[in-house]
């Protein structure tokens, strides 16, 4: 690989990247400073579920970067109200708070659920709870690692903030054991993406609901990961017919081109949030609104949850021919798998570098696990080549 002048000097390690230097993309394709082309299978985590440069998307971005970027939420802007009109339409739900970054929606749902408990719920002030799940992946900000059991995103950030009660995701009893008079919300990901691709029992998001119902606790679905497309419906909550009190959004809500985050809900939950209470200097900025507005456009046609379902089950069978050849556990939701690779076989980084050399990029995860979240926009003879570079890595 090309060393990129700055980097080793002068860039912070906190991250270990494959070793590829993308300069352009287009659609499911990205290509390299020396013009090879690689099948981009994990689109920034989800955050290209459109491709790259998706021409609705870029359109839409162009046109607004021409007329207005940014006033701050200090006046009103002539496209937020649309996006969040549109984005409150596609949830289920009344209200939208808008932010940037998927943490901020997580830290934003912790505040608003508290709020909620404290002026609503009635739960003594600084005495809220909020059951999370163990294999939580939610962000990187202090709060949020805090009640991370992953040692290397928690360990040597301490103290860390008191509220959280950790139990075995997919127990759903375990939640409701963990319940008490103080418990605001449950917080957790309808599937574990960073997990590795973790899918829950059947009937787990069902049980969750009803207990949050049951004990007056809000149920809040960190779908920035898995909502908007992924899992071949809008949201993964929707695989079990189950509407959530909070949706936290992210990654593809901003199209591939910036930042855009929300929390959404009824106006008897985040309507609790007063003026100065909470707030984002670029939150709801309107290129950021004109770009989430098409984001919905799209998401309101459907096509691209059903090209997630018929492509993921497309997948889903391609994978499963792997199992036993370098391959021992396959989790497939929509256009969203987990593979955990045979040690025989390798590490799951050395099966992405692997992979890079024969111009498919997927990331690994928990040392035996690659990820694979194509762009939606895919065809299924893409995918057909790439499971078939997966193979031919896998046999050595
Ligand atoms: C990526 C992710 C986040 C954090 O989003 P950032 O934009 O990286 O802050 C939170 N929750 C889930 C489920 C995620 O996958």
């Amino acid at each position: 690989m090309r060393i990129i002048a700055g980097e080793d000097e002068h860039l912070a390690h906190n991250y270990h990247p494959l070793p590829v230097v993308i300069s352009g993309g287009e659609g499911a394709w990205v290509t390299d400073v020396e013009g090879k082309r690689y099948l981009d299978l994990l689109s920034a985590y989800s955050a290209l579920n459109f491709g790259h440069g998706h021409p609705a998307i870029l359109a839409a971005a162009q046109e607004q970067l021409g007329r207005l970027t940014l006033t701050s939420r200090a006046y009103h802007n002539d496209r937020l109200g649309p996006f969040a009109a549109a984005l409150a339409e596609l949830c289920g739900k009344d209200l939208v708070l808008p932010m940037n970054t998927g943490a901020e929606a997580v830290e934003t749902g912790i505040k608003v659920a508290r709020a909620w408990g404290y002026r609503v719920k009635g739960v003594p002030v600084d005495a809220a709870t909020i059951v999370v799940a163990h294999g939580n992946f939610h962000g990187r900000t202090t709060t949020i690692v805090g009640f991370s059991d992953d040692a290397s995103a928690r360990d040597g950030f301490g103290p860390f903030a008191p509220g959280f009660v950790s139990v075995p995701y997919g127990d759903a009893a375990a939640i409701e054991a963990a319940i008490t008079p103080e418990t605001v919300a449950v917080l957790i990901e309808p599937i574990q993406g960073e997990a590795g691709v973790v899918l829950p029992p059947d009937g787990y998001l069902r049980a969750v609901r009803d207990i949050c119902t049951a004990h007056g606790v809000l149920f809040i679905a960190d779908e920035i990961q898995s909502g908007l497309g992924r899992v071949g419906e809008t949201f993964a909550c929707d695989r079990e017919g189950v509407v959530p009190d909070v949706y936290l959004l992210g990654k593809a809500l901003g199209g591939g081109i910036l930042p855009v985050s929300a929390v959404v809900a009824d106006r008897d939950v985040l309507g609790v949030i007063r003026p100065g209470e909470h707030g984002s200097t670029f939150g709801g900025n309107p290129l950021a609104a004109a770009v989430g507005l098409r984001v919905v456009e799209l998401l309101q046609t459907g096509e691209f949850q059903n090209r997630a379902k018929l492509l993921g089950e497309h997948l889903e069978a391609k994978l499963g021919e792997l199992i036993g050849h370098g391959v021992t556990a396959v989790r497939v939701a929509g256009l969203w798998a987990g593979v955990d690779i045979d040690p025989a076989a390798g590490t799951g980084r050395d099966v992405a570098e692997r992979l890079i050399a024969r111009g498919v990029l997927v990331k690994d995860t928990h040392g035996q696990t690659i990820r694979i979240a194509p762009p939606l926009v895919i065809r299924a003879t893409e995918l057909d080549w790439a499971v078939e570079q997966l193979r031919t890595v896998l046999a050595g």
